[in-house]
Order: structure tokens, then sequence, then C-alpha cells
């Protein structure tokens, strides 16, 4: 992928107003694999306006034709799926393999999911004597991080697309080359000028921008918790609707009546899984008192298989953020018993698959998103123990529980989670996907995601 020195803007690739840029570093060696530029205010107030117009033509084209591009750009990512996930690797340093397996196909089975929705989604239902209109919300202002960089786009742009919407996209800075992909896809796929513009820039510049645009109907965004309240609070003094995605710090509760070796097993893959850059990761390990010693020996010995085979973080920020994280559970009296600060290789923002035992609920490392391959396992007492410590955080984003399936599910009921996975249950990218408390506002996937992008009218008879 080579990367544009321009803007996506009105259909086309246009200069930005400024000279500034970002440059991209491949996390992996530390080296400069290309820069794209940092837009102003003024081309995101460019790109809003290119929306705008374009959305009323958009926004009543037939449902049908607009499953026709949708499926259009879903074959287009799927030709490219290879490049797909070699701009992935390059840009965030995720291993080839992971990068195909999740990077590419997720968005793509994403991507095909909108595409058969929009030609099938009810746009209009009978409420008594009233037809109830879903209409498209208007023009998007989507904002993404960089850990799933094409997923992340897909999961906005793909619903508001279906719904009708015309887009603006301020992509995370470390990862604009995957999104300018996508911009090509769009492009390929003949949506038609101004219904998708791609800005990319620095967050508290063009994105904050973009947030506070009055051209703006929805701002949809993903990443962190502070900034994602920033917006929410923005967004609400201008009554402008909002979904947030945010951080995460999910439990993985093993009950006595689990297969404990794959429960921690799996617990652990969970965790060292693109570095530990996961949202929904189970960071919080829970284990009965009677089993635990047994599961932090297996999770030790799990975690050190992952040794080198897992990627750097994506720069030196997180990765500086997450040693101090490891830093302060040593500090706070947790047991390391795998992993540590050392670094695992001479270049590279690389972080040693970590795991601490004697992780207690108050710590540090037990109630903040670390946002690394750093795992953290909890004792617990009886099952209402293990409720508490599951609940007790702000977040409340996934979670899993292992154990006989109906004990599991009553477990998982009384979580303050939005997503649990049973007995290693998979991801499903239809199901609705979204936080409880601090972890966001709103729902993304399936037909719960495409409805964050519609509005309702209805009309009397
Ligand atoms: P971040 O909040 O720093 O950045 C996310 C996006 O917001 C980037 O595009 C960034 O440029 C932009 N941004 C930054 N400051 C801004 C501002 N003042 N106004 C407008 N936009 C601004 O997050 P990150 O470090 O890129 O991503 C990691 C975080 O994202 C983690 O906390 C993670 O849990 C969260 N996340 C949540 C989900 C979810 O679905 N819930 C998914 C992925 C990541």
């Amino acid at each position: 992928m080579k990367p544009h020195p321009d803007l996506y803007l009105n259909g086309a690739w246009r200069p930005a107003e400024g000279d500034a840029l970002i440059e991209v570093i491949n996390p992996t060696d530390e080296q400069r694999i290309g820069h794209v530029p940092a837009a102003t205010p003024a081309d995101i107030d460019a790109a809003v306006r290119a929306a705008r117009t374009a959305l009323p033509a958009w926004s009543t084209t037939l449902p049908t034709a607009r499953a026709a591009h949708l499926t259009a750009l879903h074959d287009i990512l799927t030709a490219r799926k290879d490049e797909i996930a070699e701009t992935v690797t390059a840009e965030l340093g995720s291993p080839l393999p992971f990068s195909q397996a999740v990077h590419a196909s997720l968005p793509i089975a994403v991507a095909a999911s909108y595409a058969e929705l929009a030609a099938t989604h009810p746009f209009e239902e009978k409420a008594g004597t009233s037809t109830v209109h879903l209409e498209p919300i208007g023009v998007v202002g989507a904002i993404t991080p960089w850990n799933y960089p094409l997923h992340q786009i897909v999961a906005k742009v793909a619903p508001a697309l279906a719904a009708g919407c015309a887009v603006v996209l301020k992509p995370a800075e470390d990862t604009p080359l995957t999104a300018q992909l996508f911009a090509e896809a769009v492009h390929e796929a003949g949506v038609p000028a101004g219904v998708f513009n791609l800005v990319t820039g620095l967050g508290p510049v063009a994105g904050q921008a973009l947030a506070e645009h009055p051209g703006i109907d929805l701002v949809s965004f993903t990443g962190s918790t502070a900034v994602g309240r920033q917006i929410g609070a923005t967004a609400g003094a201008a009554l402008k609707k909002v979904a947030l995605e945010l951080g995460g710090k999910s439990a993985n509760v093993i009950l006595p009546s689990a297969d404990l070796a794959r429960a921690v097993n799996v617990g652990v893959a969970n965790v060292m899984s693109n570095s530990g850059q996961t949202c929904s990761a189970w960071t919080r390990m829970l284990v009965h008192s009677d089993r635990y010693e047994e599961a932090v020996a297996l999770a030790a010995t799990a975690a050190a298989k992952y040794g080198d085979r897992i990627g750097p973080l994506v720069n030196a920020k997180q990765r500086a953020r997450v040693l101090s994280y490891i830093d302060k559970g040593i500090a706070e009296g947790a047991r390391l018993v795998a992993g540590g600060t050392q670094p695992p290789r001479p270049q590279g923002y690389f972080v040693s698959p970590t795991v601490f035992a004697d992780v207690t609920p108050d710590m540090v490392i037990a109630q903040e998103e670390i946002f690394g391959p750093v795992l953290s396992i909890l004792r617990y007492e009886d099952e209402e123990d293990a409720l508490r410590i599951a609940n007790g955080t702000v977040y409340g984003l996934a979670g899993a529980v292992w154990g006989e399936e109906a004990e599991a599910v009553a477990f998982a009921r009384r979580m303050e989670t939005g997503q649990v996975d049973i007995n290693g249950g998979r991801f499903n990218p239809v199901a609705p996907f979204g936080g409880y408390k601090h972890s966001g506002v709103g729902r993304e996937l399936g037909t719960h995601g495409l409805g964050e992008f519609l509005q309702t009218k209805s009309l009397q008879f």
C-alpha cells in the first residue's frame, strides 16, 4: 500500500490546507514507513460540507442500491485481503498470520453482514395506526482507534452507509494507511462523491474539530474513556447524538465446575492476542481459592509459550505506559509469575507476556485498563465474592464465564457488562457489542449497530 499525500474529500484525493504531516512508524523495527497529511479544522469543514451536500441524494437511495455498493465494497476488501493484512502488520506490528485471520477477515465479515442488512432490514414498520419510518440520522463524524484499524472503521462506516448516512472519518494517527486503503476500496465500490470522506489528522486538532462541528449529526467514537467523556460532553452541550465505544477491564470468571486447564489457556491467549491491545480483553482472571495455585502455574506456563510470538505495542508511548503499570504491580505487592519489564527484543516496542498472581481487587493493575500483554489473577472464596470482584470496576465491556453451562449463564446474567463468552463462545460479528458503565454508550455490529445510525419518524393515519 503506497501512502497517499492527500485527503479523500468529495470523491477524490485532494491536498490538505496546511503542510503538516503525520509520520507512520513500523513498531517492529521502529523505521518510518511513510507519512500522511495532518488535517486542519478547515479540512474538516470542507469534508463536512461535502458530506452534507451528498446526504440528500444518498439518504433517499433505495436500501437495495446501498446494499449493492456495500456488496461491491465487501468484494473489493476480499480481493485486497492480503494487502490489508500486510498494511496492518506494517503499521500496527501484529504478526502476519494474526493480521490475516483477524485484522483482515473480521471487517470483511462485518461488511458482508451490513451488505445483507441494508437489503433486508425493515426500514418501515407498523405501530397501531401509525407507520414508523427508520430514517438516516444524517452526517456522521467517525473517530477510530488504532488497535483493530480496519475493523473499527468498518464497524462504523458500513452500518452508516447501510442506513443512508454520509460519513467523515478521522482515523487514528498510528494507523492511517489502513484507512487510506479503505478509502480506495470505497471509491472503487462506486459510492457517490461526498458520501464518504477520509481526513487524517491529530486527535486534539482534527478529531476535536470534527466532534464540535455543527454540521455533524452523530459522533461515533471508539477510543479511550478520557477522550470519550470529553466528546460526550461536547456533543451533549450541542444536543448531538453520540455513540461511544470505550475502555474495558473485563473479568474471566472460572467457576469451580470449569475445565480449569482449558479456561486458563484460552484466557491467557485472549489477553496476549494483539499484544493485549484489545478493549474487550479478559485482563482479570478470577479463580476459586481451592484451585488458585494450579491456575497460576498453568497461566505462567501458557504465557511463557507466547514469549516472542506476540507483536510489539503500537508505539513507544504505549510501551512506556504498559511498563509503568508492570512496575506499579510489583510495587503494589503483586507476585510476578511471568514476564516483567525486561525487553524481550533489543529493537521494536515489545513487552514480554506478563502474568501477576496475588492481585487484590483494589490494586491499580486490577482497576485500570493497561492495554498491553498483562494478565492479573485474582482469588475468590465463593460465587458472591466472585461477582463482587467481577463487577467491581468502572468498566463493563465484555467478560467470560467457565463452568457447568446453566451455572455459567446464571452468573453471566448478573455481570454488569455488555458481552459475555460462555465456555469459550466464539466472537459473533452480528451480536451487539458495547459497554455498560464507563465502557460506553450505544452498540456496534448487527441490527443494534445499524440502529445507532437511524432515527424514527411516525406518520399517523
Ligand atoms: P484515544 O482515545 O487516544 O484515540 C482514539 C481516537 O480519538 C483517535 O483517532 C484519536 O486521534 C482521537 N482523539 C484523541 N483526542 C481527541 C480529542 N480531543 N477529540 C477528538 N478525537 C480525539 O484512544 P487510543 O489510544 O487510540 O485507543 C485505545 C483506547 O481505545 C483504549 O482505551 C481502548 O479500550 C479503547 N477501545 C475501545 C473499543 C470499544 O469498542 N469499546 C475498541 C477499541 C479500543
